[in-house]
Formats: C-alpha cells, structure tokens, sequence
C-alpha cells in the first residue's frame, strides 16, 4: 500500500512538473490524447542520435548501408516529400536534423528514431515490393511515431514503473538513469495500441499531403498479414507492431477525411523502379 502510494506521488509529481502535455497540433485527422511526457526531448533525442549513427557506421563497415543508389535515391525522395509536411504536426519538427538510410537486411522492418533518424530495410522494400505509394504509408507512420515522441512516453512510463519517488522528484537526474536505456525504444519495443492508431492516422494525412494515396496505407497491411505466415522470422515489424483487424478499419473510415489533401497535393512521380510489372508492360509495349 505504500508502494502504491508512493507510486501515486510520483505519477502526481510528473503531471505537475510537466504536465499533461500534447506533442503535435491535432492536424486533419484530430489527434488529441494528452501525453505523459516526464523525460525531456533532449535526453531521448541525443541517445537516439548517437544509436543511430552507430548503426549507420556499423552497416557502413559490412558493407550494408545504401548499396544501391537508385533505391536509397527513391527511398530519400519519397521520405523528403513527407517531411516537408510535418510541420501541419509540429513547427520544431522541421528542424530537426532528419536523416533516411537504407539498410541492405532481408528483415522485413522499418523504423524512425526520435528526432527524426530514419531507417528502411532492403527486405521490406522487396519482398513486399512496395510501390512508391505504399513506401509512403510505411515511411509516414513510422514518422508520425516520433512527431507523436511515442519513444518519450514509453520512456516516461518506464521511470514511473521502474524508478522510485526520489528519482522522481529530481527530474535532471531521472533524465541521466533513463538514457542509458533508451537505445530500445523507437525500434526495439512494441509500441501500445493507441500509439498505432495515432501513427497509422497522422502517417495517413502526411502521405496525403504528400501526394501519395492514402489507400496504399491498407494495402500495406494485406500484404503483410500475406507474408507474416510465410517465415514469421523475417517479419521483425510484426513485432513492434501487431496487426491488428481493426486496424484496416479504422484506417479505412479515416481515408474520406485525408483524400481531399491527396487530391489537391501535387502528386508525386512514380519512380521506375517501383513495380516490375509496370516496367514488364511498359516493356511489353515496346514490342
Ligand atoms: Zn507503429
């Protein structure tokens, strides 16, 4: 019982330190869950930062970062295009110091660290040979992850969870405890329901904007429900983030609120390399 009560004081201590706040500008979509945000931005974003350039020189030295330049071109291309729009979300997001590598890996998976540090693996582009579109809806929620600093909650939960109300009461020194395991979040860990749906929606409005069809957002999911019972293994997505059939609902009613964006975004040309069996007609026609 004192446990919980001490519990309580630090879960009351947080909300009034910080508040109950809102990362993001609610958008087309309405997004306007109020946060528990204890550990700073700062701290979150640094370690993301210096996980992140780990893993880019770590790819680099085996030769697995960007090894084909058309598909790190098409994948930077489509990234920039959503990025340029995440200030409808948040104004300091534009700022941020956004970087997108591809990484040569069969693992179907593709992530954005807090800040803005993103990385797409080669076997998600081709074993669910994603069009340009579909790359968007993948890309657009897993931005909209860090737009929303879902990292940062999890964070922030963790230390009520985890760490007593001394810790609790010196906030700077929570912020030093809590860095040294935040590598795990933004990738590692499944991310909640509500944290799903929100990325699923503000991913839907960004790839609007963007000019991208948002229906591709759904058909993401078809296929990779289709290949998760194939090798399970290779699925590393699926992981963090469960499909859910509910999911392809919600985002389908969301899809008549973002289409009018879409159709007034100037639309995005489709890179070549998007479909092969649009390149085997075009092919085709030559003959
Ligand atoms: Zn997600």
């Amino acid at each position: 019982m004192k446990r919980l009560l001490t519990m309580f004081a630090v879960v009351a201590a947080a909300l009034v330190f910080t508040g109950c706040a809102n990362t993001t500008k609610t958008g087309a979509v309405g997004i306007k869950r109020q946060q528990l945000l204890l550990v700073s931005s700062e701290s979150i974003n640094a370690q993301a930062a210096k996980g992140y350039a780990s893993t880019v020189s770590q790819a680099k030295s085996r030769k697995k970062l960007n090894t084909d330049a058309r598909q790190t071109a098409r994948v930077r291309t489509i990234a920039n295009r959503l990025i340029a729009h995440v200030g409808h979300f948040r104004e300091d997001a534009r700022n941020w110091e956004w970087e997108v590598n591809v990484f040569k890996d069969d693992t179907i998976n593709a992530w954005c660290m807090p800040g803005g540090k993103i990385g797409v693996y080669t076997g998600i582009i081709e074993k669910l040979r994603l069009t340009d579109d579909e790359l968007a809806a993948v890309m657009g929620h897993e931005i909209a992850h860090a737009l929303r600093e879902h990292s940062r909650e999890q964070a922030s939960t963790n230390v009520i969870q985890q760490l007593g109300v001394k810790l609790a009461a010196r906030a700077a020194k929570v912020d030093e405890r809590v860095v040294g395991t935040v590598a795990k979040y933004g990738f590692e860990l499944p991310f909640s329901r509500s944290h799903e749906s929100e990325a699923d929606v503000i991913g839907l409005e960004l790839m609007a904007r963007a000019g991208y069809d948002p229906n591709a957002a759904v058909n993401v999911w078809r296929k990779m429900s289709a290949v998760s019972g194939v090798n399970p293994k290779l699925l590393e997505f699926m992981s963090t983030h469960p499909s859910h059939d509910t999911r392809i609902t919600d985002l389908n009613a969301m899809i008549p609120t973002v289409m009018p964006l879409y159709e007034s975004a100037p639309k995005a040309r489709r890179s070549a390399t998007a479909s092969r069996s649009s390149a085997r007609k075009a092919r085709g026609a030559r003959k």
